[in-house]
């Protein structure tokens, strides 16, 4: 046995397999050529964070534009940061917004062959490994104490020199097999390092999928592989990982970039093909004047959790997330109105180099789109169920009547060209509210044009005495111009424009006083169409109560 040999017994005396074994029980994929393999590696914080949505569509999109796979790996080698049921916050999150995985952990339960999916679960792969390396020479077991490497920071800091464990300042580099197995007898804790090959004297070059040609001075920093409780680091993790799951894309946050030197060596000492990178820029915010990247602790929208409360319906907010993802998405949507977005031809190269702002306007306007096509029932069936999770008394009210509910949300809907009213389902509630007795409020002012109180009584007296509420549009509006001549109102808008001192006032301005009246508003949708649903009695009582208001 040579010393490295005997090295990598005295650390790993209970790791029998070699790496071997694992090649043979995760092959290489059997896929078409060009079929990508993406991945998401959440930390299972129990927060989907907007970043982890977008990477996930990003590797999504990816993967099935290609005819490959995505599957999530789960990161929790940092059990501080882990939350009791992260991982199911995750992939149901992920789930509500259409994004499903492959394998790992999905909605169904755990899939697939090449796991285990979650990192706790796979010391012993990532051990086998490394033995391998201390037994070449490659990897070495390091003793330092964190109050040893601050001094060594400090010193480097001092001189001027670049930080970090690298060459001599890389104390156990050499350390023999001796010294070794009596540190520890001892029972000093210990890491395990990588020897690096590297230099900072020369460059590696590797091509981004979206940033395009990077090159960087290799990595010449001994990191830490192996922590002193056996677990790994995300390099070396990542590294064994995403070789035995056989990914072919990594597409990650772009903080990355710096340590991808450290990665692309650690593929080559163990011998693996590296994936192709790509690194995605982080949607950004805007503050102060300046750009920044959205924050958990400062933005709410940072939390996936935000936009269903709000009540935006997820296909808008994966609508808006393409917008961002692809700068051609907005063109091809305007050629493919009503096609499904997975259909996009997405392309990594196309993203943006630098982080995209996020535009909560935009995202406003995305949403009314979306909620303006949907269909009166959808609608309606929508608003209830974000009701019944976000706001009780809201729903209580949807549901006293749910045919009632119903016809108020179909109004202006399944039509040609929809109001876009609704930009979020929590808008429904403001947007109802005078269809509601609970929830009406009055409001009889300001009153159109040259409209004086006593005319709006006098006006509303003469439509209430013509009113039919089984009036369609068009007898609806009739009615309203029938009653205009009495008044020295124009009989028809044309004629009131070609002539505008010669009357009063125009059918417009009637609806207007009885739209007043019956909602408190002067901006509704279809005015007959919400008469027809609030029914005689309502209309009725609500236009005598403002005849009163004007007459007093
Ligand atoms: N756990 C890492 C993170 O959340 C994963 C990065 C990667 O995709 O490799 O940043």
């Amino acid at each position: 046995m040579t010393d490295f040999e005997k090295m990598a017994e005295l650390l790993l005396p209970d790791i029998n397999k070699t790496p071997d074994y694992y090649e043979n029980i995760y092959p290489e994929r059997n896929l078409p050529e060009g079929a990508a393999v993406t991945r998401i590696a959440p930390s299972p914080t129990g927060y989907l964070h907007l970043g982890v949505l977008f990477m996930a569509l990003t590797n999504r999109i990816t993967a099935d534009s290609t005819g490959g796979l995505m599957f999530i790996r789960i990161e929790d080698t940092d059990k501080k940061r882990e939350v009791q049921g992260g991982t199911e916050d995750i992939v149901n999150g992920l789930h509500n917004f259409g994004i499903d995985l492959d394998e790992g952990f999905t909605f169904e339960g755990q899939k697939g062959s090449y796991g285990p999916y979650r990192q706790s679960d796979r010391a012993e792969i990532y051990q086998t490994y490394v033995k391998e390396l201390i037994k070449k020479g490659l990897a070495y077991p390091c003793f330092c104490t964190a109050e040893e490497l601050e001094a060594v920071r400090n010193e480097q800091e001092k001189n001027k020199i670049r930080t970090g464990y690298h060459g001599e300042w890389a104390k156990h580099r050499n350390i023999s097999y001796d010294e070794a197995k009596a540190l520890i007898d001892e029972g000093k804790p210990y890491v395990v390092r990588l020897k690096s090959g590297g230099s900072e004297e020369r460059r590696i070059v590797f091509t981004d999928g979206i940033k395009g040609k990077i090159e960087m001075p290799e990595n010449d920093e001994d990191f830490v592989l192996l922590k002193s409780d056996g677990i790994p680091t995300y390099h070396f993790a990542h590294a064994v990982d995403d070789h035995l799951m056989r990914t072919t894309h990594v597409i990650r946050g772009d903080e990355w970039i710096s340590s991808t030197p450290k990665h692309l060596e650690l593929f080559k000492i163990l011998g693996f093909k590296a994936p192709k990178y790509a690194h995605v820029a982080p949607i950004m915010k805007m503050d102060e004047g300046g750009k920044r990247k959205i924050s958990k602790r400062k933005d709410p929208e940072a939390a996936v959790r935000y936009f269903i409360e709000e009540g935006f319906p997820p296909e808008a907010v994966i609508e808006y997330l393409m917008t961002i993802a692809s700068s051609e998405f907005e063109q091809w949507r305007r050629a493919n109105k009503l096609e499904d977005y997975k259909k996009f031809p997405f392309k990594l190269k196309k993203m943006s180099l630098s982080g995209a702002l996020f535009d909560g306007q935009k995202l406003l306007d995305v949403s009314r789109n979306i909620i303006s096509v949907k269909s009166a029932a959808e609608v309606s069936e929508k608003i209830t169920a974000w009701a019944e999770q976000f706001d009780g008394e809201f729903a209580a009210r949807l549901n006293k009547d749910k045919e009632f509910t119903g016809k108020v949300f179909a109004i202006d809907r399944d039509v040609p060209k929809p109001r876009k009213d609704l930009a979020k389902w929590s808008d429904a509630k403001e947007y109802s509210a005078y269809f509601f007795s609970e929830s009406f409020v009055p409001c009889y002012e300001p009153l159109p044009g040259k409209i004086d109180n006593k005319t709006a009584a006098e006006l509303l007296e003469a439509y209430l005495s013509v009113y039919d509420p089984a009036d369609e549009q068009s007898e609806w509006f009739e009615k309203i111009k029938g009653i205009c001549p009495q008044f020295g109102f124009a009989p028809d808008m044309k004629a009131y424009k070609a002539n505008p001192d010669e009357f009063k006032g125009n059918p417009g301005e009637v609806s207007t006083v009885i739209r007043l009246a019956v909602t408190g508003r002067v901006n509704t949708p279809d005015l007959c169409g919400i008469m027809r649903t609030l029914g005689k009695e309502e209309v009725s009582n609500r236009i005598l109560k403002a005849i009163d208001y004007y007459k007093n």
